[in-house]
């Protein structure tokens, strides 16, 4: 029998668009609809390997039942006196919840792959402050929508569809009403359907950024006197970030005169070499600029739930990530407990990964300093962990096996539903089953 879904979500970007249709018959997806060309392989791909869950390469740990892998999981964490539990992005709040759950009553550390990625954006947000809105409030109500270093036709392939080409409440022409800017360090595929593109050098992000926040307060900029003027203000002649200051002065104008201004920031920006200070000036430039119209800015997050982990670890903890928990109550510093500087300096002794994709994220050496001790590794079928882990975990995917919540990029909560259905464990259960046999 052929049952449809509607209104499914994919979690395979920030995007977690809900507007997927499911056609299941004999428990595999034989239709689909609204998925992009970044979501259908990976979303066919799963759920093909949840149904041949591969058991090559196994050490003998991994060859064992469900119950033989939780206790020898329990055992290395009970022997471990600096445990780290990592990953999350791909997981759902119930497991982010457990992953909570057990690094509190083993005293470990905890941190999301967003150490890896929009630590920097967060840092940045914790000091000054963010201005944000729904995507769907972008939707609705902007006239002007810039990517700064981000290429969303590649990373997030539906986000321009939905959110800027979309018609809007006050938007009725979408795309055609809305002003389209990108700001990148090379033409990308996105910045070819921009109305305005505007190159900067490599590393001139922040320059640019306070250039155009002195030109949006109406200040000078520089030694030389009022912009208009037109002496040279700059030590590079007429350019700030490899950007000519016309250019400059035509953004900001535009920038002060917009209705509605967004700005999707992404890791062209965030992998910049002063990476806080860039988005600080950012962030700033966009509060500024609402002394003068309404603007926002919103990172672009890219695993489907990374928003999601940072978001439970926040009400946990207090913290979104790089907290340690070893003193019964939380610390929180980036650099000291997340977990690539931990790995660094080999200060832990077992280490628990929920999606070992974030292991990619990490430098070789910290790499290599994972293949040394032991390792418990929770992954969605399919998914090749990259060494061999000591106990290694397949678990049901949410939002195909199991119901649950993914938080999408702009931190609004989803719904995920079960569509399919599956023998393997979820992540909750095995981390849940590891933390009863640990306290047992
Ligand atoms: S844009 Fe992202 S969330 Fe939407 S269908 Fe594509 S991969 Fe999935």
């Amino acid at each position: 029998m052929t049952k449809t879904h509607h209104d499914v979500a994919c979690t395979v970007c920030g995007c977690v668009c809900d507007d997927i249709s499911l056609e299941v018959r004999d428990n595999q997806i034989v239709s689909h609809k609204n998925l992009c060309t970044l979501g259908e392989p990976a979303f066919l791909e799963l759920t093909d390997a949840a149904s041949l869950v591969s058991h090559k390469k196994q050490l003998p740990a991994q060859t064992l039942g469900l119950e033989e892998k939780l206790q020898c999981a329990a055992e290395i964490l009970a022997n471990s006196r600096a445990p780290l539990v990592y990953g999350m992005s791909r997981s759902s709040t119930p497991g982010h919840r457990a992953a909570v759950r057990l690094a509190d009553k083993l005293g470990a550390v905890i941190d999301t792959t967003a150490s890896t990625c929009h630590a920097a954006s967060i840092m940045a947000l914790q000091q000054v402050g963010e201005s944000t809105a729904s995507l769907g409030e972008v939707r609705h109500r902007s006239d002007l929508v810039i990517y700064w270093g981000s290429n969303p036709l590649v990373s997030h392939p539906r986000h321009i569809e939905r959110f800027v080409d979309a018609p809007g409440q006050f938007i009725p022409g979408g795309r055609k009403d809305r002003k389209l800017i990108v700001v990148d360090t090379e033409k990308t595929k996105t910045a070819e359907l921009a109305d305005i593109f505007i190159q900067v050098e490599p590393g001139g992000d922040f320059e640019l950024l306070c250039a155009l926040r002195m030109l949006t307060q109406g200040k000078p900029l520089g030694v030389g006197g009022p912009i208009h003027t037109n002496q040279p203000s700059t030590s590079v002649g007429g350019s700030i970030g490899g950007v000519e200051l016309e250019q400059i002065e035509h953004l900001a104008k535009l920038l002060r005169t917009c209705h509605y201004g967004a700005v999707f920031f992404g890791f062209g920006i965030t992998h910049t070499s002063v990476p806080h200070a860039t988005i600080e000036a950012l962030l700033q430039l966009v509060t500024e600029l609402n002394d003068h119209t309404r603007f926002i800015a919103r990172r672009m997050r890219i695993p489907g739930d990374v928003s999601g982990a940072d978001s439970v670890l926040t009400w946990q903890t207090g913290f979104p990530f790089g907290v340690n928990l070893a003193r019964g109550y939380p610390r929180y510093n980036p650099g000291e407990y997340t977990a690539g500087s931990l790995l660094e300096r080999k200060e832990v002794d077992a280490v628990v990964i929920v999606g070992s994709e974030g292991v990619a994220k990490l430098s070789p050496s910290e790499q290599e300093y994972l293949k040394t001790v032991p390792t418990i590794v929770l992954d969605y079928p399919g998914r090749e962990c990259s060494f061999q882990p000591t106990v290694q975990f397949t678990t049901g995917v949410y939002g195909l096996h199991y119901e649950g919540t993914a938080y999408r990029m702009d931190e609004v909560p989803i719904p995920l539903r079960a569509v399919l259905q599956s023998d393997l464990p979820s992540d909750e259960q095995v981390l849940q089953g590891i933390l009863e046999r640990v306290l047992n």
